[in-house]
């Protein structure tokens, strides 16, 4: 079969957005990769994909690395062949009064050559409407929506046309709804019209999925799009109307066999009623103990004997709040969640020795520690097992990993089950 070589190259700041843009470019048709850092060679495995994302994690980090590491990402997407670049951060526009998004696009721009991208965060079906330039979460304001106290990137300012303004060089403007509205055409005259004015970044409102589409393709020919995953939904059309997309599903993989583990370090109440669901049906579980594993007991030991290969087991420090919290006050919360996502890797990587070939891995945080223990380089993103969470596949290794990473509060009750079942039943 002849390799395609990537058409789009994705620049995420962070790895749940990652997931997220992923999972939207395959659900339109993209066949995709995501690649956790930027990979320090090329990948062993050939990229026969779409669309590669790479997910950094740049989102809070120093100005001048989160320009070094977008920078590097885009050379090597560019020297994987990509032709169109889509710099994703999140929907609230999460960023410090500095950064990163105003200096990464420059940079970006700069480094492409080119002189104009828009800025798009809209994503209603999440409740995001961009309206004026203010950005909505659900029916308030973002300065009222409780990210004005987010301990790390607080959103005090709705305006994002201030917002981006205050974190850019060259000047910003607005692409308002009453002229996407009108379409793709409208919205290339308004770009020209910004130009010409001398901007260089412009907020494009968006209050419906319709308005997201038309962005998407009046952005059929820029070389950056920015923003955050809904804009992205109307970018594979662009590739589709040139044929440069083959008509297969994009999600298709190869079916893992082998034994399957649920790991799951989350403590959100989505996650504690997961637990609560796998335990009342009877199933195999062993709770980690935070206070064991800081005595020294052999915790990773004794998970490793209790994992039974036949029969998937799940390995759980989740526990209430109030649990969490008196775990918490005895050995602190950075040591307690270091401990814990410490043991969930070393359990992973260990189980990996022992043959388990698919895991589940409840938690943002604790998917990270996984990933790094398994020393996970890049995966292939199949089908969406609930909304936000797709099956992945492992690339660069001998023998490919099945793994299903869910942050804090996505999934249904019966989730481990479920992702269970369509490990068991993705077709070949
Ligand atoms: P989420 O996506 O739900 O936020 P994360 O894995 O990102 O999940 O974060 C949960 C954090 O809480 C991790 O650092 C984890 O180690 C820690 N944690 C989980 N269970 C406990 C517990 N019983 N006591 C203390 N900390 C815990």
């Amino acid at each position: 079969m002849k390799l395609h070589h990537p058409l789009m190259g994705c620049i995420a700041d962070d790895f749940t957005g990652a997931t997220d843009l992923a999972n939207i470019l395959v659900r339109g048709g993209m066949r995709t990769v995501l690649t956790i850092g930027v990979p320090s060679e090329a990948l062993d495995a050939p990229l026969d994909a779409d669309a590669v994302v790479v997910a950094l994690k740049s989102r809070t980090a120093p100005v001048t690395q989160a320009i070094r590491d977008s920078l590097e990402a885009l050379r090597w997407l560019q020297s994987r062949g990509c032709s169109q670049f889509f710099f994703k951060y999140c929907s609230t526009f999460d960023s410090t009064a500095v950064g990163n998004i105003g200096p990464v696009a420059e940079a970006l721009q700069e480094a492409l050559n080119t002189d104009f991208a828009i800025a798009c965060p809209a994503f209603p079906a999440t409740g995001r409407t961009v309206y004026q330039g203010h950005l909505f979460v659900h029916d308030r304001l973002l300065s009222q929506s409780g990210m004005e106290s987010h301990p790390l990137t607080p959103m005090r300012e709705p305006n994002l046309v201030q917002v981006l303004q205050s974190q850019s060089r060259a000047k910003v403007g607005l692409i308002a709804q009453s002229d996407v509205a009108q379409g793709a055409a409208t919205v290339l005259e308004r770009i020209a019209t910004l130009r010409n004015q001398g901007v260089r970044l412009a907020i494009a409102d968006a209050i419906s999925d319709t308005d997201l589409l038309k962005l998407g393709e009046a952005c059929a020919n820029a070389p950056l799009v920015t923003g955050g995953s809904g804009v992205a939904q109307g970018l594979p059309a662009n590739f589709r109307r040139m044929g440069q997309l083959r008509d297969i599903d994009a999600a298709l993989m190869p079916r893992i066999g082998g034994p399957a583990v649920v790991l799951s370090g989350s403590a959100s109440s989505a996650t504690n009623g997961q637990v609560a669901a796998w335990l009342r049906s009877g199933r195999r579980a062993f709770r980690l103990d935070p206070l064991a594993l800081a005595c020294g007991e052999p915790v990773v030991a004794a998970v490793l004997d209790f994992t039974k290969a036949h029969e998937p087991t799940l390995v759980y420090a989740t526990s209430s709040l109030d649990e969490v919290r008196r775990v918490q006050s005895q050995l602190g919360a950075a040591r307690a969640g270091a401990l814990i996502e410490g043991a969930l890797g070393q359990i992973a990587a260990g189980l990996r020795t022992r043959g388990t070939r698919r895991f589940v891995v409840a938690g943002g945080e604790t998917s990270g520690a996984v990933v790094q223990a398994l020393g996970l380089k890049a995966l292939r993103i199949g089908h969406q097992i609930d909304p936000g969470v797709p099956e992945t596949q492992s690339l660069g290794d001998i023998e490919p990993l099945a793994v299903v990473l869910k942050s804090g509060n996505f999934g249904s009750e019966d989730f481990f089950d479920k992702a269970l079942r369509h490990l068991d039943g993705a077709a070949a």
